[in-house]
């Protein structure tokens, strides 16, 4: 159906790099010779004749049926990302919700156990905690920081761990590596939400995870344009079991969603390492400020888990230029520290001001290039108070307990001049 397409002849014969893959993975030209990927808009294909229609459906002839299982964009899109996130094969879904509820529906059953790091995704604590125990699966939480609280919530009948790295809004991580050595000592999958780091600065899989889930509506996407989501991992958990889910229940991805997101990843090792570095620059600076209690932000170096951040981080193949100039070694261990799995600090930080509540406030409705918005991973930065809004539903002593101060502020960094960004919270920080 296609000409011979030389991008892909010279895929195929290389290892190529991170960007080359973000870019050219996942495209087959079509006879039309176009250059950028077409949105396949249509529901269902046809069948040159009745026996073809029959072999489609019984799998014995590999190809397209129906958008809800089989649909071109939607399949560039999800080979795009496995080859990102170093993975067999990728599911794509309607929105990072849905990755989750397609995981937990392909991969568990009634009686099983769940063991989750506390500070996940609220809405993933509701799904765990209000819907799967419904159906017998249970939940325990753990403090994402402490492998010897992991270990200890484990259970004969423990299926999955679930861990967020770096942790919404504080940016707590855990060693990843280890996390998946425990798991599999007790039989277990490990899951990484990778939402935060994408593959550009983090790759789960290749310190030992077993699936990696995204929202694709955050940085894959990195333009606040679409919801969607999905899940990385082997061809019998996510190309058998997950997918298996997705085609009969059928929370899929649109088309037209996929396709943005496909333009998205072109451009995802760019604007994390941008994010990353734009975020170091205001925690610097929001550091040496008087009305700023404390900074939490992987980046810097008084981070309790800065040794896991460095330019020798695990996984990554180094050829693209930014890449071999963050130093990407692909070393594991260096003497004496952590691996390092993550190549930069990302796109979140959060910072205390004194104060409390009356402060934070203060502080958002002094800005103006800053979005008041929960929204994360854009191009556009937002600015957050946890403690009224994402965390609110907590009680006050479960706040505390999470670390969720009254004076804690959360910005997802955007790609905005820095110095402005700057000058939008000294408005409201100088006033203090
Ligand atoms: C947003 C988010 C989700 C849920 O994704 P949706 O696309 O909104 O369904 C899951 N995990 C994390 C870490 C998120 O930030």
């Amino acid at each position: 159906m296609s000409d011979p397409d030389p991008a892909a002849e010279a895929m195929a014969a290389v290892t190529p790099g991170f960007a080359t893959q973000a870019i050219r993975t996942g495209h087959r030209r079509t006879a039309e010779g176009e250059h950028c990927e077409p949105i396949f808009a249509t529901s269902s294909f046809v069948f040159a004749n009745a026996a073809e229609a029959a072999a489609r459906f019984s799998g014995e002839l590999v190809g397209n049926i129906y958008s809800r299982f089989t649909n071109p964009t939607v399949r560039a899109f999800e080979e795009r990302l496995a080859a990102l996130e170093g993975g067999a094969v990728a599911v794509a879904t309607a929105s990072g919700m849905a990755a989750i509820l397609v995981t937990c529906l392909g991969l568990l059953r009634s009686g099983d156990h769940i063991v989750a790091s506390r500070s996940i995704f609220g809405s993933t604590t509701m799904l765990f905690d209000k819907y799967l125990t419904r159906f017998g699966i249970e939940t325990s939480m753990v403090d994402l920081t402490a492998l010897s609280a992991w270990a200890a919530a484990i259970r004969p009948n423990t299926r999955l761990l679930f861990v967020e790295t770096p942790s919404n809004p504080l940016t707590e991580m855990v060693a990843i590596a280890p996390l998946a050595d425990l798991a599999h000592a007790h039989g277990c999958l490990l899951v990484v939400d990778n939402c935060f780091c994408t593959p550009a600065l983090q790759r789960p899989l290749a310190l030992g995870a077993d699936l990696v889930i995204h929202s694709a509506t955050k940085y894959l996407d990195g333009q606040g344009r679409a919801v969607g989501g999905a899940v990385v991992g082997d061809a019998q958990q996510v190309g058998e079991e997950i997918f298996g889910v997705v085609r009969t229940a059928g929370p899929c991805l649109s088309p037209f969603n996929a396709w943005l997101f496909l333009k998205g990843l072109e451009t995802l090792e760019l604007r994390m390492l941008a994010h990353s570095a734009a975020a170091l620059t205001l925690a610097h600076w929001l550091q040496q400020h008087p009305a700023v209690a404390r900074v939490y932000y992987p980046g810097l170096a008084s981070h309790p888990q800065h040794a896991l951040v460095g330019p020798d981080a695990v996984g990554f193949s180094a050829g693209s230029v930014v890449g071999s100039a963050a130093g990407a070694t692909g070393e594991r261990a260096v003497a004496g520290l952590p691996p390092q799995q993550q190549r930069a600090g990302g796109g979140i930080l959060a910072f205390e001001v004194h104060g409390g509540r009356a402060a934070a406030w203060q502080v958002i409705d002094a800005t103006r290039l800053l979005s008041i918005t929960a929204n994360l991973g854009d191009t556009k930065s937002t600015i957050t108070h946890p403690a009224s809004t994402t965390h609110g539903r907590l009680c006050s002593d479960a706040r505390a307990a999470a670390g969720i101060g009254e004076g804690l502020l959360r910005i997802a960094v955007g790609l905005e001049t820095v110095a402005d960004l700057q000058a939008d919270l000294a408005r409201g920080l100088d006033a203090l």
